[in-house]
């Protein structure tokens, strides 16, 4: 196999990052774009000893399992890697994941795993479901000005502002502010030159409460004329706080540290259950509020804490998880590296009458090691939802030194989440429950949770 060679190829398995996987002449190739079931012709970019990656030129032959993706860019814009693939299909993929990485990875009986797996939960519409969306704001070619998302790896902006997995609003916010731009002669951020004003428009809707946020981010202290935007805005329904970030930083990061809010609230509230939250431009928030609740249910339902028990919730964040705990536990302790998250805990807590929650800065694998050994806590139900670098040993291991009655685990990784998961086995707990969420619809991610219970001496 060389570079350039043009390969007919049937697509049988699909990689965890979304490429197609097909072999020719026994030579394994990932093709992106390709989707299981199609035969496809393609163009070998590149070539490694075992396996290679080819373009998709053309679909032979269509997959039973394609579908017309509705976003007409989805396949520049890199965001949903899977949009071609019928959304049944997708919850598939996503459940052999699971399944792949707990028995490969994690060592676990595959007849056992599917004995003890329930459905993953999908959405019942995969679509506009994302409650935050950061759009660059830049000129094309012929100098028009444009909202839309960076292509793949690099930083050319493809327009777009009907992205199928944003709020439905956000076509007719970014179309007031481009038509604001346009009318006033403002400048937009040049990335090579750090030169013009408008850098990102950051737009958040509350799901259960309808309220939109929107934050211009500009390379400046102020918005000419931004009165003028602000009327423009509050004609749309459900706008509730529109504020300016300052970022004249030559950054990747989209957002500076001063926020100025120029009209309505600071922030704005949404549900999950019946907890509420505030959001500010810069809190952290999960991005599907309707999966999030499917989830967090899950959780619940698999810690089955009472009024008697303590429950540790691990790399808590703003404290979601900790709070619906809270409403059925004795006491919640929340643990989270990120200070500004615990402090959106503390405030949450409070919006919510909810005192029976304790909340501290720190790493997982320090703070509960240090408060074990010097305060000798205990823990009847242990949570723990880490990034997908998974828990740090030393979290694991004074989580078995503890010897909580169950473990709910919450993962984003399934490879992270299996290796975990054998060492909590191993260390005396039995694998009890497993359920996927599809929090990420069209992309390749997968959450998963998980409930151990220790194994009765
Ligand atoms: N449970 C929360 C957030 C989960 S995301 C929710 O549902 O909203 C994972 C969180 O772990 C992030 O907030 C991140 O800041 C935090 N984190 C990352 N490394 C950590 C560590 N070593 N110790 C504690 N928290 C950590």
């Amino acid at each position: 196999m060389n570079k350039n060679d043009m390969v007919t190829v049937t697509i049988e398995d699909m990689s965890k990052t979304g490429e197609g996987i097909g072999k020719h002449d026994g030579f394994t190739l990932f093709i992106k774009d390709a989707v299981i079931g199609d035969t496809v012709e393609a163009k070998v970019m590149k070539c490694k000893k075992t396996y290679g990656y080819a373009r998709l030129i053309k679909v032979v032959e269509k997959s039973p399992f394609r579908v017309d993706p509705k976003c007409p860019v989805h396949r520049s814009c890199g965001g949903c890697q899977i949009q071609a693939l019928d959304y049944k299909k997708q919850l598939k993929l996503k459940d052999d994941f699971i399944n792949n990485a707990l028995t490969r990875i994690g060592g676990f009986d595959q007849k056992f795993i599917s004995a003890i797996k329930e459905p993953i939960i999908g959405m019942d519409d995969p679509y506009h479901y994302r409650n935050k969306a950061q759009y660059p704001i830049g000129r094309d070619k012929e100098g028009k000005t444009i909202a839309g998302f960076f292509a793949g790896r690099t930083h050319d902006i493809i327009p777009n502002t009907d992205c199928v997995i944003g709020a439905a609003e956000n076509k007719q916010i970014l179309e007031v502010i481009l038509g604001f731009i346009n009318r006033k002669g403002i400048s937009v951020y040049d990335e090579k030159t750090g030169k013009g004003l408008v850098r990102h428009v950051l737009i958040r809707k509350g799901f259960k409460t309808g309220e939109l946020m929107v934050c211009l981010v500009i390379n400046g202290k102020d918005l000419p004329e931004q009165e003028a935007l602000v009327e423009a805005l509050t004609g749309i329904p459900g706008i509730t706080s529109i504020s300016l970030n300052k970022n004249t930083e030559k950054t990747n990061v989209i957002l500076g540290n001063e926020i100025r809010t120029i009209w309505g609230k600071e922030y704005i509230e949404d549900y999950i259950g019946d907890i509420k939250f505030r959001i500010s431009p810069k809190s952290f928030f999960q991005v599907n509020p309707v999966q999030t609740e499917k989830l967090y249910a899950k959780a619940l339902e698999y810690a089955g804490v009472g009024p008697e028990d303590r429950v540790w919730d691990l790399y808590c964040g703003i404290g979601t998880i900790s709070l619906f705990m809270a409403k059925k536990a004795g006491k919640v302790y929340g643990v989270e590296i990120v200070p500004e998250a615990i402090e959106d805990a503390k405030e949450n807590a409070r919006i919510n009458g909810i005192d029976n929650a304790e909340f501290y800065v720190g790493k997982a694998e320090e703070v509960l090691p240090s408060k074990y050994e010097k305060e000798g806590i205990y823990a009847d139900v242990m949570v723990v939802d880490p990034p997908r670098k998974g828990c740090d040993i030393a979290c694991l291991e004074t989580m078995l030194k503890m010897g909580p009655k169950r473990i709910v685990y919450v993962s984003c990784d399934p490879a992270t989440l299996a290796r975990d998961l054998r060492i909590l086995a191993d260390g005396g707990y039995e694998l009890k429950k497993i359920c996927g969420v599809d929090q990420f619809c069209h992309s390749v991610h997968v959450e998963c949770v998980v409930l151990m219970s220790k194994v009765k001496e």
